[in-house]
């Protein structure tokens, strides 16, 4: 494994004031000009960005461990990307795939061809955006199937289009308001292990979303059932072993299309390329953003071959999809995942993580349940002498958390169904010294709440 040298000083620093003088300029002429529906979780401006670190307007440096939301996997400024990049666009920026074609998406579809699970004959399509992918997939699997019904799983997070809103499992932010959805789409339980009423095991969870699918549905009018083999948004929900396979195999028997959403869990973020691969299910599709191209935007479909190309000619698409800047990005991230074995260091980092919040768990009782994957890790904050019985979500802890840690110069996120999920996302080229300062940040700031 080789580190790449970093351009910015691999430290945090705070200068004073916070957010600074800079910072509430920038906010002044924004509110005047930008949608109020567009939230921003951190005050602060970004000037510069490298490896793990976020240097704002003022000169303030963050540790990231948000990545942007799982997008800045090789670090926010790699420099493979950005050569990569820059070789690229002072070529062409654009020619649309639809209309001159060209190497790169080509070369990118055989590199996700090779990555993904499973050695059956693959193909695949480029867009822009997670909710493009998911809408895609679901387009394919409709056609190729010739039925109309979509499942998905409670706390599932699937993109804000209107398909994907009707996907989505949480009104507020993502749908209030925002109706009507996209007929067809119908919700059965999640495996969701920390707040089972019972010990239910995986297999059994999986029979009872069966159950509700067969009776309520009817598996010949199912085209697809979509999910995330971690759920991201809704709270980093590892189902129990079990689950996905269980729900895979069904989906075989009766023809039904299984997809897997990896747009979040995807390109090594949980120690393994995709997250299906943890339990060995071979997804019919998969869907992929995110992490794919080094924060350049691009998604993708890649599945079974007799799905893809069952489309007619012209039936998939869109002007930028697959554009040419975004593919090299995405040529040369993939290649740097592969050169530092990315995955082995997601799953270094997520033991690191995970033995440190198992410590301050002892520490205190609003800590409920640590959990996650690889680098994709979170802590769920429960209300003060909850944890063994009722388990009350405590989403102001959660928010004072995330408030204090970012006082200190530490960028984290939240999710949730409960908003009190507290998600770590970490670059997954972070060096040790600056992970263990992050997590002493993070610890501190658990232990005031
Ligand atoms: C973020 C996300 C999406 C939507 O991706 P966008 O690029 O924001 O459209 C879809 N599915 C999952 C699992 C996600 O995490």
């Amino acid at each position: 494994m080789t580190a790449t040298a970093t351009r910015l000083e691999q430290k945090r620093r705070l200068t004073g004031a916070f957010p600074g003088p800079r910072s509430q300029e920038l906010a002044q002429r924004r509110s005047a000009v930008v949608a109020a529906g567009v939230a921003s979780s951190v005050p602060v401006y970004a000037a510069d960005a490298d490896g793990a670190i976020i240097r704002d307007v003022d000169g303030n440096q963050f540790i990231d461990l948000g990545s942007g939301i799982a997008v800045t996997s090789v670090g926010a400024s790699d420099p493979a990307v950005v050569a990569a990049v820059q070789e690229s666009v002072e070529h062409f920026t654009h020619t649309c795939f639809m209309v001159t074609p060209y190497e790169g998406y080509i070369a990118v579809a055989e590199q996700l061809n090779a990555l993904t699970p499973g050695d059956h004959e693959k193909r695949t399509v480029l867009f822009n955006s997670g909710a493009e992918a998911v809408e895609n997939a679901v387009k394919v699997a409709r056609l190729a199937t010739g039925r109309n019904a979509v499942v998905v799983f409670d706390h599932a997070y699937h993109g804000r289009t209107n398909l994907t809103m009707a996907l989505t499992a949480k009104s507020m932010p993502y749908k209030h308001g925002f109706g009507p959805f996209a007929p067809e789409v119908y919700r059965v339980p999640m495996s969701y292990p920390y707040r089972e009423e019972t010990d239910i095991k995986g297999e059994d969870a999986a029979r009872r979303a069966i159950s509700m699918i067969e009776k309520q549905v009817g598996a010949d009018q199912v085209a697809a059932i979509l999910i995330e083999p971690v759920q991201g948004e809704g709270g980093f929900i590892v189902p129990a072993e079990g689950f996905l396979p269980t729900l895979a195999a069904w989906a075989k028997e009766t023809g039904v299309v299984f997809i897997a959403d990896e747009v979040q869990s995807g390109f090594c973020r949980t120690g393994a390329w995709f997250a299906s691969e943890h339990e060995n299910v071979v997804p019919d599709l998969i869907t992929m953003a995110k992490g794919i191209a080094g924060g350049l935007p691009l998604s993708a479909v890649t599945g079974r071959a007799d799905l893809l190309d069952a489309v007619h000619g012209g039936g998939l698409g869109g002007t930028y999809g697959g554009n040419p800047v975004a593919c090299a990005a995405a040529l040369a991230a993939i290649e740097t995942m592969k050169e530092q074995d990315l995955a082995a260091r997601a799953a270094r980092i997520g033991d690191t993580i995970s033995s440190r919040l198992r410590a301050v768990a002892e520490k205190t009782d609003i800590i409920g349940e640590v959990r996650g994957r690889g680098a994709m890790m979170a802590v769920e904050l429960v209300k003060p002498g909850t944890a063994a019985t009722t388990k009350e979500p405590n989403p102001e802890a959660t928010k004072a958390i995330v408030q204090a840690a970012l006082a200190e110069g530490v960028i984290l996120l939240t999710c949730g169904t409960y908003g009190n999920v507290i998600r770590l996302l970490p670059p997954l080229v972070i060096g040790d010294e600056l992970l263990t300062d992050a997590l002493d940040v993070l610890e501190a700031a658990i232990l005031a709440a």
